[in-house]
């Protein structure tokens, strides 16, 4: 690397991760999704260097980096340069602002988590240099030049939630979203004497990219089908329960149980922001038990691990509801538990993970915080 590590850096960016309270995989199927950044997050800090064309970019994490000439953007084999050549690409496609800079990434969200690192990496590198070099770019392009590049660079045809969620999102709020008018409300969250717990199976099964893209495919499909009887359907969006029902004998169970899923994943996030501005926690908690169920046995992107860990949770009175947040196949569950019993059901979920699975499992505590920022 031909730049320190250490500089003194012109401007310091903080990019969140996000968890997602309800409404999974239907971001890409244009439903509804209920997301908020949150407290873990990647520092980025820039110094522009003078040049024209060269960047010097370094992930602390990675004890690694690498040079990049602007004129020379291509896609990379390692693949977390694809992140940041994608971002680059898709801003020099905006604009001819852009120069040389020196770039550090410093994180504290774990990768591969269903935290969305991801999307934090991209959307803080894009805020940042928006930034550092005037490019005029809303809030608006940095979400959605950040999802383009990992539809091109990286080669995962996610939707618009990751990126929405770590830019948009406000302190104290959680976002009702919804993906195909882009229309969103900032709902106030006050969950209290209840606290959402986070508790990380750290496993993230490999299956998660491919897997992805084949669900993606499978909803595609089930609409090609839904829409030779309705045409007015253009995605899963448009389609309703009973709707749905209708088709119960001729679409091939396998696409049958992934679309269900969707259709009722998109009532549940509804029915999810009605429960919170009525303060209903029990019903929260109830569809968030719901929609796990979907997520293993229709949508099947569960896992052992995650399920092993919602199930567990039934037990205790002090969890009103739990699930598998994030694509999926691992990552972290969300746990809504009585502030009393924090402690002890983490104590507990502990040693019965280790037992059964000999992992160590990890578990923190998430609040709704405010989405890419500059740090003063
Ligand atoms: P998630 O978004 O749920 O964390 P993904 O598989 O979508 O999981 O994204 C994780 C990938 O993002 C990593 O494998 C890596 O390529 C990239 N990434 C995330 N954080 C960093 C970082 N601090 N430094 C370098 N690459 C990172
Ligand atoms: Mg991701």
């Amino acid at each position: 690397m031909s730049f320190p590590e250490n500089f003194t850096p012109e401007l310091v960016v903080e990019s969140p991760g996000r968890i997602n309270l309800i409404g999974e995989h239907t971001d890409y199927n244009l439903g509804y999704v209920l997301p908020t950044a949150i407290e873990k997050k990647i520092t980025f800090k820039f110094k522009r260097n003078q040049t024209e064309k060269e960047c010097n970019l370094y992930s602390l994490g990675y004890n690694t980096g690498f040079t990049l000439q602007l004129d020379k953007i291509a896609r990379s084999n390692v693949e977390w340069e694809n992140y940041i050549l994608g971002v680059l690409n898709e801003i020099l496609l905006r604009t001819d602002k852009l120069r040389g800079f020196n770039c550090t990434i410093e994180s504290k969200l774990p990768m591969g988590s269903g935290l969305s690192s991801s999307a934090a990496l991209e959307c803080g590198l894009a805020f940042g240099l928006n930034e550092l070099f005037d490019l005029g770019l809303s809030k608006m392009d940095i979400v959605q030049l950040s999802q383009k590049a990992e539809h091109t660079f990286v080669g995962t045809q996610c939707g618009i939630m990751d990126q929405f969620a770590s830019v948009m999102s406000e302190k104290g709020h959680v976002i009702l979203l919804d993906c195909k008018s882009l229309e969103h409300q900032q709902i106030p969250i006050h969950i209290a004497p209840y606290k959402m717990i986070m508790l990380n199976t750290k496993v993230s099964h490999n299956l998660a990219s491919s897997e992805y893209n084949t669900r993606k495919r499978e909803c595609e499909e089930g609409v090609a089908i839904i829409k030779k009887k309705y045409p007015e359907v253009m995605s899963l969006r448009d389609v309703t329960a009973t709707m749905i029902q209708e088709f119960v004998e001729t679409i091939d169970t396998t696409l049958f149980k992934r679309c269900s899923f969707i259709v009722s994943e998109n009532e549940r996030v509804l029915k999810t922001a009605k429960a919170l501005k009525a303060n209903d926690l029990k019903l929260f908690g109830s569809l968030l038990y719901e929609a796990h169920e979907g997520i293993s046995k229709l949508y099947e992107v569960s896992c052992p691990e995650s399920d092993f860990l919602v199930d567990f949770s039934k037990q205790y009175s002090a969890v009103l509801g739990a699930r598998q947040t994030g694509g999926g196949f691992g990552g972290c569950t969300l746990n809504i538990v009585h502030k009393d019993k924090v402690n002890a059901f983490v104590e507990e979920a502990t040693k019965a993970y280790k037992e059964a699975f000999n992992i160590e499992l990890e578990a923190f505590e998430v609040q709704p915080s405010a989405g890419t920022y500059i740090q003063n």
